[in-house]
């Protein structure tokens, strides 16, 4: 089990469990960061006392150090911040929990320094996956994924050789707009969209999950960490969110992972693998739910997990980061009520179409198809 963790992206949904996860196993948390919410941040760092805090935001800086006077806590902000938290050296781990593209420095410069990745932060992988995992082998660290799904795979990985598995089983609860034509979704409202029927989140993912763009960077995801190919992923939608995903063996014989929808379970096991102490969640009733069901994608409707698609077909080059830019812009341009739901796909596609895709060998290149894609997607506001 893990002894200490530096925490970034620790006021969201994943940051407040895990320190609860941390607490529960008497983790030490070596360090804090989060975007704005300096309130809860000082709140945590009060009580938590880590060595060093990085609030993102500059213009809360001076509130943050003001918050933490007198405690003997280093307070940083910025990105150049945000890397110094995320590489504190008494950590062993850092936990990334941070939202977009923002989190791809900080675990570069994590692995860097040789710190094992809990990893939570899918557009890390999803734009700067062949950076990160050339890395990740230069210098032997680990990367333990957090996301449900991937948590759930490499569980089920334990049960059998990397090199005997045939297909990866990724489940997707499907959203909340799930069955809806794209008639239907065309109405579909900030506040409609900001509704998950199972998992509770942070208003980002909680719009990729009803774009469906979620899945999407979740294919990519699952790429890069079990090194596959995008045919051998295959998308089911499964609506209960009991199974998290499963494996298919060379043998015919498919591994799952279920358990009721809580963060904690994938939190506590990036962090005590291949331990399993008591996690304090309510137990699974298999009678309870009675029966699972699972069904095909539907593409036309969920453009965006279409253009993922096309994008993990493009695997090691610009292609997923620019779906995954265009989606992050496209994604606050409908949040605050500058497009309608529909046009985030189009968005996500129009970019896809426009902009080649270049060899994804640097970060730089890679911070370069992003911004390209965010531009153009401005652009066509
Ligand atoms: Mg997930």
């Amino acid at each position: 089990m893990k002894k200490s963790i530096a925490l970034i992206g620790s006021t969201g949904s994943i940051g407040l469990n895990t320190i609860e996860v941390a607490k529960r196993l008497g983790i030490r948390v070596a360090a804090l960061a989060a975007n704005k919410s300096s309130d809860i941040l000082i709140e945590q760092a009060r009580s938590l006392r880590p060595e060093t805090v990085c609030i993102y935001d500059k213009s809360k800086y001076q509130a943050v150090r003001d918050g933490l006077f007198g405690l003997g806590i280093k307070v940083v902000s910025g990105m150049e911040g945000l890397c110094e938290a995320a590489c504190t050296p008494s950590s062993e781990i850092t936990f990334n929990s941070v939202v977009g593209m923002v989190g791809l420095r900080p675990t570069v410069e994590a692995i860097s320094t040789g710190k094992d990745i809990a990893l939570a932060n899918k557009e890390t992988l999803v734009a700067g996956g062949s950076v990160v995992n050339a890395l990740v082998k230069k210098k032997g660290v680990r990367i333990y994924p957090v996301d449900s799904e991937h948590s759930a795979i490499f569980q089920s990985l334990q049960s059998g050789r990397r090199s005997d598995l045939e297909r990866i089983i990724l489940t997707a609860s499907g959203g909340p707009f799930y069955g809806k034509s794209r008639r239907e979704l065309s109405g579909i409202t900030v506040e409609d969209a900001l509704k998950h029927p199972t998992w509770s989140m942070g208003a980002k993912i909680t719009v990729d999950s009803a774009t469906m763009m979620n899945k999407g960077l979740e294919l990519i995801e699952a790429i890069w960490l079990f090194r596959v190919r995008s045919e051998d992923v295959e998308i089911v939608i499964h609506r209960e969110s009991v199974l998290h995903s499963a494996v298919m063996f060379k043998d015919g014989s498919v591994i799952a992972q279920l358990g009721v929808p809580d963060m904690k379970i994938p939190i506590q096991y990036a962090l005590t693998c291949p331990e399993r102490p008591e996690s304090g969640v309510r137990r699974l009733s298999l009678t309870d739910y009675g029966s699972l069901t699972f069904k095909k994608p539907d593409y036309d409707s969920f453009d965006c997990l279409r253009a993922c698609q096309r994008a993990s077909n493009m695997i090691g080059s610009t292609a997923p980061a620019i779906v995954n830019g265009a989606n992050e812009a496209a994604v606050a341009a409908f949040l605050s009520g500058r497009i309608g739901f529909l046009r985030i796909g189009e968005l996500v596609t129009e970019a896809l179409d426009s902009l080649k895709p270049e060899t994804a060998d640097s970060l730089e290149i890679i911070e370069a198809a992003d911004c390209m894609a965010r531009e153009l997607v401005l652009s066509r506001l």
